[in-house]
């Protein structure tokens, strides 16, 4: 993987400033990841909308494994609203939340076949009004199937964008609003897909690998996760152990220690 420090000393400048490194982030997330897709398999907005659904707290693949029985069975939003819950538990079941992904599957049907002709709207004011879809699920409909801007905020955008000092929020809706601001409508479906993939492959939420992150020279958090943290960590280390052994207190007694451990 090809580090920033390389392309910065190249053509790029430090950037100053959250939009100035929202737009350098932009620059080399888009080198790294040019062909992004979303990873849910889908023919259309229903059937993306549905996949949506199920992908909360499940995996894409899971998610996929899954959709192909339950769209050969409920192929339109019409299907599906009249289908009996019981079989659309079944077959959504090891997606896990069953019962609730269900009962919005069957909401979110019924809704578009009923207020909007069975046509999946465009809008994200009509997106959201339909059960199970919030502005993340809504923003993945417009930007993957409808190719309108829409930035989906989720739990990747959230902390990459928070890491690379894009955003303080902590509010996904706040966190859309300021990185629309940085990004053009007809880029943010690509940005939200781009950011999720680099937190999939570097950025990890518990253990980042900032030593091999091409955005480490422009990320303020490089020095948190990085080498840098590893030595303050250190060196924390190593005075806390002489501490201990410059006050560990005298030996107790084995009957002591037994009954400490005993506890
Ligand atoms: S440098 Fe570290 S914290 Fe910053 S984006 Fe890369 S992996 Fe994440």
């Amino acid at each position: 993987m090809r580090h920033a420090s390389t392309v910065l000393s190249g053509t790029m400048a430090r950037p100053r400033g959250a939009r100035q490194r929202g737009e350098s982030v932009q620059t080399l997330l888009a080198e790294l990841y040019p062909n992004v897709v979303c990873a849910l398999h889908h023919r259309n907005a229903y059937e993306l909308l549905a996949a949506t659904i199920l992908s909360a707290q499940c995996t894409d693949e899971r998610v996929n494994m899954v959709t192909p029985a339950l769209f050969a069975e409920f192929p339109t939003p019409g299907d599906l609203a009249a289908a009996d819950p019981d079989r659309v538990e079944t077959l959504v079941k090891s997606t896990g939340f069953y019962r609730n992904k269900t009962r919005s599957l069957i909401g979110m049907a019924q809704a578009i076949e009923q207020r909007f002709d069975g046509k999946v709207p465009e809008a994200l004011e009509d997106l959201v009004t339909v059960p199970g879809v919030g502005r993340k699920t809504g923003n993945v409909v417009r930007a993957v199937v409808f190719d309108l801007p829409g930035l989906p905020v989720d739990t990747h955008v959230t902390r990459l964008s928070r890491r690379l000092g894009l955003t303080r929020e902590t509010d996904a809706v706040k966190i859309e609003m300021e990185l629309n601001d940085m990004v053009e409508p007809q880029d943010r479906g690509n940005f939200s897909l781009r950011l999720i993939e680099h937190g999939r492959q570097v950025c990890d939420a518990r253990k980042p690998r900032c030593h091999d992150c091409t955005l480490a020279a422009i990320c303020p958090s490089a020095t948190t996760f990085g080498t840098v943290a590893k030595s303050a960590k250190l060196a924390k280390q190593r005075v806390a152990t002489k501490t201990t052994a410059v006050t560990k207190p005298a030996k107790k007694s084995s009957a002591t220690q037994h009954r400490r451990g005993a506890l």
